[in-house]
C-alpha cells in the first residue's frame, strides 16, 4: 500500500522535502469494515492549508499520516451493510492506494456510474462551491455583470457557466492565451482576460463596461486589487478561497490598504460574505445534483479534467494546481498499473 504522507510542514511552496512516499502492507479491513481500492485522488488548492499547523476550518495532518483527500474507490471486500463488492464509492480516503473504512461518510455510486470521477469535480464538492456560493450568496440578476478568477479550474468555470445560465455577462480571469480562449470558446463566457498581461487592470476595465455586479473571489491578491475600483453599488462578493495566498509566508510590504478597502465595501454597500462549502450550505446538494445534472445533460455546462496517471506525480501536480500549471479539474488516477 502506497501511502503519500505529510514529512514536513512547508514554509511558502511545498517543495521535495514536505511529502513522502511511504509503503507497507494493504491493510485488512475487519468486522464491521471495508477494505477501498482508492481509483481516483481529487486535488483541491485547500489541501495546502492542511500542511499547516494552524487553527482552521479543519484539523492539520499531522506530520507522518497520509494526505487527506477526497476520493472515488471500489469496494474491494465488505462487511459494511449497503456495501458490495465492486460498489463505486465516493470517500474520503486520502493520498493511498487502500484504505479500511466503516462505511461513516462513505456514499455508494453504484456498480457503474458513468463519470466516476465527475464525483470529485462538477458533481461533487467543487461544482456544488460554485452553485452555492454564485446563486446564494452572488444572487445574480439577468443583466448583471459576474466576474471570476481562476476562470478554467473546476469552481470557475462552474461560476462562469452557471451566470450564463441566469442570464449574466461572465467575464473571466486565467492565466495565459490559452486558458482564456477555452474560457471564452468552449465555456462561453463573454470575456477573458489573461492575469499576466502587463495591461490587466485596463483589459478586465473594459470587459466590464458596466462594472461588476458579483465578483466570485477564488484568488485575492493582484486581482482583487484590480477588481476593487470596479464594484458596482450593492455589489455581492462571494468570499470562496484566496489562491495567490496560500504559499505565502507574510504580509506583502506595502501602505496598510485595509481602511480603503473596506471603505469601499462600507460606500458602495458591498455584500461579501465567506462561506465553507458543507458548513454553509448543509441541505442544498440534491437540489444542485438534480440541477446539475440536467445541465449537463443539455449541454449547458461544459467540464474539463485533467487526469494524473500515478499516485506518486501527486505531489508535482499539487504544486502545480497552486501555481496554475493545471488546466481543469484535476484528478490522480491512482493506479498507473
Ligand atoms: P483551480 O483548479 O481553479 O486552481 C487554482 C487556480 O488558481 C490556478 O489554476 C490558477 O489559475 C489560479 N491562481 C494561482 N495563483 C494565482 C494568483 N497568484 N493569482 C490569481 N490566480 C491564481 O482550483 P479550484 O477551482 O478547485 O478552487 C478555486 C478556489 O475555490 C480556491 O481558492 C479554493 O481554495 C476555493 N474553494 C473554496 C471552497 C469553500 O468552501 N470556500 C470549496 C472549494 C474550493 P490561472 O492560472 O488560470 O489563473
Amino acid at each position: 500500500n502506497r501511502q503519500i504522507v505529510l514529512a514536513k510542514r512547508p514554509v511558502g511552496a511545498p517543495n521535495a522535502d514536505t511529502l513522502r512516499l511511504d509503503t507497507s502492507d494493504v491493510p485488512v479491513a475487519g468486522a464491521g469494515e471495508m477494505l477501498l481500492r482508492i481509483e481516483y485522488l481529487s486535488l483541491d488548492p485547500y489541501m495546502r492549508g492542511r500542511m499547516n499547523d494552524s487553527k482552521s476550518y479543519a484539523d492539520p495532518v499531522a506530520i507522518g499520516s497520509p494526505m487527506v483527500g477526497g476520493t472515488v474507490a471500489r469496494v474491494v471486500t465488505s462487511d459494511v451493510k449497503g456495501f458490495a463488492v465492486g460498489d463505486w464509492v465516493l470517500s474520503f480516503s486520502g493520498w493511498q492506494d487502500y484504505a479500511v473504512s466503516d462505511g461513516v461518510g462513505v456514499t455508494n455510486m453504484g456498480t457503474d456510474p458513468a463519470h466516476p470521477s465527475w464525483a470529485l469535480g462538477i458533481m461533487g464538492m467543487p461544482g456544488f462551491t460554485a452553485y452555492c456560493g454564485l446563486l446564494l450568496i452572488g444572487e445574480p440578476k439577468a443583466g448583471e455583470t459576474v466576474v471570476t478568477a481562476a476562470a478554467t479550474g473546476p469552481v470557475g468555470a462552474t461560476v462562469g457557466q452557471i451566470a450564463k445560465i441566469k442570464g449574466c455577462r461572465a467575464v473571466g480571469i486565467a492565466g495565459g492565451a490559452e486558458k482564456c480562449a477555452h474560457a471564452v470558446n468552449e465555456l462561453g463566457f463573454d470575456a477573458c482576460i489573461d492575469r499576466n498581461a502587463p495591461d490587466f487592470d485596463a483589459q478586465l476595465k473594459a470587459a466590464c463596461p458596466d462594472g461588476i455586479d458579483v465578483y466570485f473571489e477564488n484568488v485575492g491578491g493582484a486581482v482583487f486589487a484590480a477588481v476593487l475600483p470596479l464594484l458596482n453599488p450593492f455589489a455581492r462578493v462571494p468570499l470562496c478561497g484566496l489562491v495567490s495566498q496560500y504559499n505565502a509566508t507574510s504580509l506583502p510590504e506595502g501602505p496598510d490598504r485595509s481602511g480603503a478597502i473596506l471603505g469601499a465595501f462600507l460606500v458602495k454597500k458591498v455584500k461579501v460574505e465567506g462561506f465553507i462549502v458543507w458548513d454553509s450550505f448543509p441541505s442544498q446538494y440534491p437540489e444542485f445534483a438534480k440541477e446539475m445534472t440536467g445541465w449537463i445533460e443539455t449541454g449547458k455546462i461544459k467540464y474539463r479534467e485533467q487526469v494524473i496517471e500515478g499516485l506518486e506525480y501527486a505531489p508535482d501536480a499539487f504544486n502545480g494546481l497552486l501555481e496554475g500549471r493545471n488546466f481543469g479539474k484535476v484528478v490522480v488516477k491512482v493506479s498507473n498499473s
